[in-house]
């Protein structure tokens, strides 16, 4: 920007406008899709800032520049898929390093620790990460990084990301080691939460979610204030061509721009939807943070500014009724993912979470009476009477 005044923005219009110029060639205002492999020197060591899109393109940049401004970080990076991003941020440890997470990490996540890089000899340890102390107790002499989830999928769990942050950082210190901590945002966006400014070191998104909004893109990405990890970040992406196409970060920028707006509107519905079901005879019990009746509350006001779209809930129902229950809705449609505009239903027990081996699901209270609603935006009336058509056709809503 030409006059940049830019870092005191309000996150609204850094969503509009950081990285986002108009092009100096032609002056569109929105930012071309650079769809070009390759760009044409001036002469020997003369370049633009760009000389091959696997290093770089314009359009990635512009896309990481403006998600690094809505974290409060200050380099962006933008990965194919939320697990590529991942994968990137594992990739930085060494065999015989371990890492400590959480015990309700989003199921690919634990399928690419468990299933793939600890072949490379990366060894995992996952806790109930609502107890800050749990990441402490798992420290061994190998650990290398601490990676967290919040709200966490499909109970929602909180972990007090500031409560963490500090003490494997005051654990380190006295040791005099260094331990990496990072989280993955994906369900709060940036709007809700900043885990940058409770002290991590990287935040990591699935842009597929909450950023793009739309149901029509995949992309992950990892944000930064060090300028050390950017480093490595940039140098790794560069080595194993982890990148991102022009048209997918076009769309997360278009996505991005309507953020604040979605999240609260998503707030308002998931709120309302909650409180609705909490009040339900055959509703056992609803996990949404921002809910006054649930034991994580306090910490949801402290950590959070909203809440987002995603609330799930038991019925007092055996497996066939839920499954009457979920297709009987008409406009949540029974679909994998979340963080779209559209409402979405899903039954995690055999959808998200089918790979945690049934022993495992009942131990997370992944039960089968489990229900999980990522909430959109359409007209609250019609989501609560949707609700209401299906519950009123379960059986057990018969014999009352
Ligand atoms: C979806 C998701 C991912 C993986 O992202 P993809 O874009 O599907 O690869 C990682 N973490 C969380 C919390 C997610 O919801």
């Amino acid at each position: 920007m030409k006059n940049d005044s830019s870092d005191k923005w309000g996150f609204e219009t850094k969503a509009i406008l950081k990285g986002q110029s108009p092009d100096p060639s032609t002056g569109a205002t929105i930012p071309p899709i650079y769809q070009t492999s390759t760009y044409t020197l001036e002469g020997i060591g003369e370049t633009k800032g760009y000389c091959y899109s696997r290093t770089g393109n314009p359009t990635r940049s512009a896309a990481a520049e403006c998600l690094a401004s809505l974290e409060n970080g200050k380099f962006g990076f933008i990965y194919p898929s939320g697990i590529a991003a991942i994968h990137t941020v594992i990739q930085q440890l060494n065999p015989g390093d371990h890492v400590v997470t959480c015990e309700d990490l989003y199921g690919g996540a634990h399928r690419l620790f468990t299933q793939i890089v600890n072949k490379f000899g990366i060894e995992f340890d996952f806790v109930d990460a609502r107890d800050p102390d749990n990441f402490i107790k798992a420290i061994k002499p190998n650990t290398k990084l601490v990676w967290l989830e919040t709200p966490s999928n499909p109970k929602m769990y909180l972990c007090d990301i500031k409560a963490v942050v500090d003490k494997v950082k005051a654990l380190a210190k006295s040791e005099n080691r260094e331990i990496l901590v990072g989280a993955d945002n994906t369900f709060a966006s940036p709007y809700l939460q900043r885990p940058l400014d409770f002290g991590v070191d990287m935040v990591m998104h699935s842009c597929t979610k909450y950023l793009g909004g739309h149901s029509d893109l995949l992309l992950g990405a990892i944000v930064v204030r060090d300028e050390e990890l950017a480093e490595k970040f940039a140098y790794h992406q560069n080595a194993t061509g982890t990148i991102a196409a022009p048209f997918d970060c076009w769309l997360l920028m278009r996505g991005m721009k309507t953020l604040a707006v979605r999240m609260k509107q998503h707030h308002e519905n998931s709120l309302s939807l909650a409180k609705w079901l909490e009040k339900h005879p055959l509703v056992k019990q609803v996990n949404c943070p921002a809910l006054e009746s649930s034991p994580q509350n306090d910490l949801y006001k402290k950590q959070m500014d909203l809440y987002n779209g995603m609330i799930s809930f038991e019925i007092d129902a055996d497996i066939e009724a839920v499954k009457g229950l979920v297709a009987n809705l008409k406009i949540f449609q029974l679909a994998e993912s979340l963080g779209g505009v559209e409402s979405l239903s899903c039954h995690p027990a055999t959808m998200t979470h089918a790979a945690v081996p049934a022993e495992r699901r009942k131990e997370l209270g992944i039960n089968d009476n489990l229900i999980r609603l990522s909430v959109g935006i359409e007209s609250i009336h019609d989501l609560q009477a949707d609700l209401e058509q299906a519950f009123a056709q379960l059986p057990a809503a018969a014999k009352a």
